[in-house]
């Protein structure tokens, strides 16, 4: 048979339409969108005839009327499916940017969801019937967590460095260690942030050893700012030499400066207590003298994607009263956010447990090992062949927070009989709920970590699907 033959095999657009499968997606969904399905999907088959070289291919399409117009209803859902959604994370990364950091607290998730459709009293005092800050539903919570004097909280913590300097160091000097020029996630670099900011950087030091005295010979009459930015995301480690915070601040004293410290996660409990990699509290570098504090909200805070800066009021004022301000302020559903993880916070123990972040980064070895077995269990039930192991693992932090912390973990491995395990997690990607999972060494790999309660059955449900 010649291509055009073939082609000719093709159903029309008309009988496709006339299928009871399409004709019932007609009832919901647009003509508009069903048309440009069909047609798609058809002009796929299309391309595939002419592109077919041998007989066989083409014997192996399967052109009935039946068939392409499941693919075209299948075709139309994911169409009209939304782009951003909720995944299942068994990568065992807990502050995982791609996959949108920080997962809510529940009472969190309210908060949002209770102003997201009315009206509020966002920039309202009830109180006094007149226009007030949408700033006061969390600053007086931050500065009764953390000891500060006054807060701001803007877009996220890129925005609070930017305005931070742009407004202590706009036109002046900065000075920063070398083994401090922060990297994170390809889009935040220090020294590019500095340079838009329109602050001059001074780098001092050497990247593994930086004295105070190379700080002290960096201070000139254009100096504005000493900033420490926590490296969030690396450690540098062996023949090494780090400025304290308490020599910095003694420093800024004396030379009538500000001490800035980026501190990139920004924790509020001790989570060594806990039996996590030690990481500064917020309250400690204020204790220590530090005038300002920056940190993100959807890191180790466990909240809404968020920037918060801490200080005195009068520096607070003038981050407040530069223009900027406005460009990076944040929206409703951030300040309720923030305002109810925040409150969790009055009691650690229920921080530790409720705050999706530091509970997963908290989890018991007895618990994860648990959980790993009943994923196996399910996989078990869902899967034939393969081969299915329950190793021990390490699982990460991620979204540049502590970087050398140990977190032993317990994985689910799958090794398929015949298939690749690529093709099988990108299956596990494009399925519904979409489940993120490793790929080692051509096996699977589930980290419970990650996983929530009551996740482990779709996981095991959607690897047999994939392995159909
Ligand atoms: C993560 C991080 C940032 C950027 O914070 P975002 O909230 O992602 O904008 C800046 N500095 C440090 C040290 C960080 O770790």
């Amino acid at each position: 048979m010649e291509k055009q033959d073939w082609l000719r095999l093709l159903p029309a657009v008309d009988q496709l339409l006339s299928e009871s499968s399409l004709q019932e997606l007609l009832e919901n969904y647009p003509r508009w969108l069903v048309l440009k399905g069909v047609r798609e999907i058809l002009q796929e088959y299309r391309e595939s005839i002419l592109a077919a070289e041998t007989e066989d291919r083409l014997e192996e399409l399967d052109l009935s009327t039946d068939n392409i117009a499941r693919e075209a209803v299948q075709y139309i859902k994911e169409l009209n499916s939304f782009n951003l959604r909720p995944v299942i994370n068994a990568a065992g990364t807990v502050i995982h940017t791609n996959l949108g950091r920080a997962p809510l607290a529940p009472s969190a998730e309210e908060a949002l969801l209770g102003v997201s459709s009315c009206y509020s009293n966002l920039e309202f005092s009830l109180e006094r019937g007149e226009r007030d800050s949408r700033q006061s539903h969390v600053e007086k919570l931050l500065c009764e967590l953390t000891g500060a004097e006054a807060a701001l909280v803007v877009n996220n913590n890129a925005a609070a460095v930017f305005l931070v300097l742009n407004t202590l160091a706009g036109g002046g000097e900065v000075i920063i260690s070398r083994g401090e020029l922060v990297e994170i996630g390809g889009s935040f670099r220090m020294p590019e942030v500095m340079s838009s900011s329109g602050a001059k950087m001074v780098e001092v030091g050497a990247t593994n050893k930086c004295y105070l005295s190379d700080y002290e010979n960096a201070v000139t009459d254009q100096t504005k700012v000493l900033l420490k930015v926590h490296t969030s995301n690396y450690r540098i480690m062996g023949f090494t030499e780090e400025v304290s915070r308490r020599e910095l601040v003694t420093l800024g004293k004396q030379a009538g400066l500000p001490v800035v410290e980026d501190l990139g996660s920004g924790v509020l409990v001790d989570l060594d207590k806990y039996g996590v990699e030690k990481e500064p509290r917020v309250q400690d570098c204020l204790e220590e003298g530090v005038s300002v504090v920056t940190f993100s909200g959807d890191k180790l805070l466990g909240g809404p994607q968020a920037g918060i800066i801490l200080g005195s009021a009068g520096m607070i004022d003038r981050f407040k009263n530069n223009q900027i301000a406005r460009a990076l302020r944040v929206d409703k559903f951030t300040v309720a956010a923030l305002e109810a993880t925040l409150r969790i916070y009055w009691d650690e123990e229920r921080a530790v447990r409720e705050i999706p972040v530091l509970a997963m980064l908290t989890r018991k070895l007895e618990d994860l090992k648990k959980q790993a077995q009943k994923l196996q269990r399910l996989i078990k039930q869902k899967s034939s062949g393969g081969k299915l192991e329950i190793i021990e693992g390490k699982s990460t932090a991620g979204g540049g927070a502590l970087p050398m912390a140990d977190l032993p973990t317990y994985v689910v491995t799958y090794l398929p009989d015949g298939e690749s395990s690529q093709v099988l997690a990108r299956k596990l990607r494009l399925g519904d709920p979409p489940v993120i999972a490793r790929v080692h060494q051509d096996r699977l790999y589930f980290d419970v970590r990650t996983v929530r309660a009551g996740e482990e059955k779709i996981i095991a449900e959607a690897l047999g699907r994939a392995l159909e």
